[in-house]
């Protein structure tokens, strides 16, 4: 499959992913659902050995959650935030006046309590800190969700709603580092085992403004963040489909989670983006996943062909 910009075409006509008008937001076939569930069943098993505590969010979030992250600070450009109407019979009619004449209709919307989920660990945070202090050996959490970030493009890779699927560890500094360490390696080795000649490397997230610019230098130079790469589109540079950050004591700051000792915990979190997954994989192995080799279709379906 030729990396260019050929592939949201070739998927749209294969029937894999369906166009909804705006860039970045598809309905998945049935093909592509299956392929993607799949994998999502195969990490599960793989991550399984951290007996880790499965909880399940919405992909809503308070929006005092995202107000205490210091999301809004660092992501401004990509927050997704949740606007209702509220007015009166009055204001309705003119709001209608305005959808139907095409106008903007803005002004008639009032900010709700709730807004889009940029990652599906950031409910987590709060949760935990609800629970007390940290058991001594930390706590490890699985959580997965629709996502939403505001960053439209024709890339397929790129899409303003797509899944995540998480393990967040908290706990002590240094079991905090070890378990992102441990889980690079592990990350490459699963993504190995399906075709995916995934690399690690160290990357920073897409801080706005110039400040942001210093936030990334400092992110890449302390190794923070760790993205596992493989080939999907657009250009020949690999794209994540796999990223573990380590938060330090960012989350355990903001929302006073402590350790066993008492001390303010660290935290880091591993995430695979199921979408990117699924597209890495049929970028690998070809768009009729019937006809991918018997090894990975035996890793995922459990069948040999
Ligand atoms: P990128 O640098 O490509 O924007 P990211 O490093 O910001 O991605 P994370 O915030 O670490 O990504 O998100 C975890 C995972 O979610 C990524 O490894 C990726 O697989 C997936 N992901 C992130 N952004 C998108 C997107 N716009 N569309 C689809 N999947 C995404
Ligand atoms: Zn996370």
């Amino acid at each position: 499959m030729a990396l260019d910009d050929t592939l949201l075409p070739a998927l749209l006509d294969a029937g894999l992913l369906a166009e909804t008008g705006v860039r970045g937001v598809y309905g998945r076939s049935a093909r592509f659902e299956d392929v993607l569930q799949r994998f999502d069943a195969y990490a599960t098993r793989e991550l399984a050995v951290e007996e880790a505590e499965l909880i399940r969010f919405p992909p809503v979030l308070p929006r005092s959650t995202i107000e205490r992250s210091g999301y809004l600070k660092s992501f401004p450009h990509l927050a997704g935030t949740v606007f209702s109407y509220g007015g009166d019979e009055r204001g309705h009619a003119d709001m209608l006046a305005k959808v139907a004449a095409g106008d903007d209709w803005s002004a008639s919307q009032t900010m709700t309590d709730v807004v889009l989920v940029p990652a599906a660990c950031y409910p987590v945070y709060p949760y935990v800190a609800g629970g007390g202090a940290l058991p001594p050996g930390g706590r490890t959490i699985d959580v997965a969700s629709y996502c939403f970030r505001h960053e439209p493009s024709d890339d397929p890779a790129r899409m303003q709603s797509f899944r995540m699927h998480e393990h967040v560890r908290i706990g002590a500094p240094a079991d905090v580092e070890e378990w992102q360490r441990v889980w690079i390696a592990r990350g490459l080795e699963i993504l190995g085992r399906l075709g995916l000649a995934a690399e690690s490397a160290p990357a920073n997230d897409p801080f706005f403004g110039r400040g942001g610019r210093m936030l990334a230098a400092n992110q890449r130079a302390a190794e923070l963040k760790f993205e596992l790469l493989a080939p999907i589109a657009q250009s020949g540079e690999g794209t994540a489909i796999m990223s573990v950050n380590y938060h330090q004591d960012h989350f355990g700051s903001v929302y006073d989670i402590r350790t066993a000792d008492g001390e303010v915990a660290h935290s880091a979190c591993l995430g695979f983006g199921l979408e990117r997954v699924t597209l890495a994989l049929l970028v690998r192995h070809g768009l009729d996943p019937d006809r991918w080799p018997g090894d990975v279709r035996h890793e995922l379906w459990g069948e040999d062909r």
